[in-house]
């Protein structure tokens, strides 16, 4: 697994961190996810997720049981599709990258 390095990750500071991401009910994994810069992880970036375990192509986000976490949105300042998060739906972990 490789983190991207371009524009967006730039514009956040240059730092990433790659966190597991899984669903607050029932625990199940939901994908990989690269995080740029700091701050909570309040919306999910398309372009950020790896190895969903779940459809992108839905207006809804859920778990692969079907638990509710997100709702598409277009982040309109970099016009980029994205998942915003309902607060708390998610378990994220920081995962280790060997390098
Ligand atoms: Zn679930």
């Amino acid at each position: 697994m490789k983190l991207k390095h371009d524009k967006y990750k730039k514009a956040r500071g240059g730092y990433s961190r790659l966190l597991s991401i899984s669903c607050q009910k029932c625990n199940a994994p939901i994908c990989f996810y690269q995080k740029d810069g700091s701050g909570n992880l309040r919306r999910m970036y398309r372009d950020r997720i790896i190895e969903p375990k779940i459809s992108l192509t839905r207006k809804d986000l859920t778990c692969p049981k079907g638990h509710l976490v997100g709702i598409k949105m277009l982040y309109e300042k970099e016009n980029r599709p994205a998942f915003r998060l309902f607060v708390d739906s998610v378990i994220k972990k920081i995962v280790k990258i060997k390098k």
